[in-house]
């Protein structure tokens, strides 16, 4: 299958030669145009995936009471700043905004509630899911917008759409993997020039096979030393979910999905969601590099501390016996280990005083 994007990516390649999977990554997800993010509705059941906050409003519900918790702990300032960073179709927030409410009235009156979003199409459809909410809402294009308040913020399968770079093991050298185009002109990877010293690779790097690939992910780091130093500066507490790993290490992990498969990286740019496996070691590395402290749970641990069991109990009991069956199975898709809860992972960062409960 070809799209408008691939044969834009062949013109561009046949004429100034191989470009980065970071670039090819951008380019797939948010060139104005033809990415991904910029033209697609990807959410939901109809879309390409399903993310937590629209498998069930439990998510959406915990992470506001985590919010609330985050906030009681900095000790009630007010106002603060509640914030979301990439909210998608802006489901997670409705759920937040309602479930705050409900559980503590000065935190929903002190909260002054920013959305940070890449794309002007996905914001468009935030203000549409959150109809009367939006008055009160402002969008901001970056974090570096925030006011200048203390922050809790918010994230959901952020990273994991943010570009990486890829090394590929030759000989004892590590070299950039590349995206060009094999004898028939199609898209295929290659091996690039620029490589990656000793230091910059985690221990067994010597050991690793030839062809063996190492991610890195600059811009992930570049997001998490700007929200830390932010923390750090003017409080608050972060929180991010993405499947991931705790533990630095080697292999290729970037991925395609459409319509709910798998599908080839290379064969449809633009038109499926490109993604990578969150490495939370460098993240928390760099996040402490700004001052701040952070906490790992995984999806599964997080949920489960913060009553997620409970909370499916008592809906249940309102619900009929088919609404129930739903909801224990979407209860067990979030936290199950076989499912969400083992694969995703969420980190706090937080500016190291009290460490944020349930961390
Ligand atoms: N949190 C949502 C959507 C996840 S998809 C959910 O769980 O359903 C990733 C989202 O992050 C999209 O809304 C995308 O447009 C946005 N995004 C990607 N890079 C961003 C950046 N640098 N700043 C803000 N938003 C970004």
């Amino acid at each position: 299958m070809t799209t408008p994007l691939a044969e834009r990516l062949k013109r561009q390649i046949a004429f100034s030669g191989p470009i980065s999977v970071t670039e090819y990554m951008a380019t797939c997800l948010f060139d104005p145009d033809l990415g991904y993010y910029t033209t697609r509705q990807p959410f939901g059941r109809g879309g390409d995936f399903v993310t937590a906050p629209e498998v069930s409003q439990m998510f959406g519900e915990l992470v506001a009471i985590w919010a609330v918790l985050a906030w009681r702990d900095m000790g009630r300032p007010t106002p603060f700043v509640l914030a979301e960073i990439g909210p998608g179709r802006g489901t997670m927030m409705v759920d937040i905004l309602r479930t705050i409410r409900q559980v503590d009235e000065n935190c929903a009156s002190a909260s002054q509630i920013c959305m940070i979003e890449a794309s002007t199409r996905l914001a468009a459809i935030q203000r549409e899911t959150l109809n009367d909410d939006a008055e009160r809402i402002e969008w901001l294009a970056e974090v570096d917008a925030l006011p200048e308040l203390p922050v809790v913020l918010v994230g959901n399968e952020l990273f994991d759409a943010l570009p990486i770079r890829q090394f590929f093991k030759v000989g004892d050298q590590w070299l950039q993997r590349m995206v060009s185009l094999d004898g028939e002109g199609e898209l295929t990877f290659a091996t690039g020039v620029s490589s990656l010293a000793g230091p910059d690779l985690p221990d067994g790097e010597k050991t690793e096979p030839e062809g063996a690939i190492f991610e890195m992910a600059p811009a992930r780091e570049a997001l998490t030393e700007t929200i830390a130093a932010r923390i750090v500066r003017d409080g608050g507490a972060a929180l991010f979910f993405d499947y991931g790993h705790l533990q630095p290490g080697f292999g290729d992990t970037l991925q395609a999905v459409s319509q709910h498969r798998f599908v080839d990286v290379l064969e449809n740019p633009g038109e499926a969601d490109l993604t990578s496996h969150v490495d939370f070691a460098a993240l928390a590395a760099v996040a402490r590099h700004a001052g701040a402290e952070t906490a790992c749970l995984t999806q599964g641990e997080f949920l489960t501390r913060m009553g997620i069991v409970e909370r499916a109990r008592r809906l249940g009991t309102a619900a009929d016996a088919a609404s129930r069956e739903r909801i224990e199975r979407d209860l067990d898709r979030l936290v199950g280990d076989e499912n969400m809860g083992e694969l995703f992972k969420v980190m706090t960062i937080y500016p190291g005083q009290a460490r944020p409960q349930p961390f």
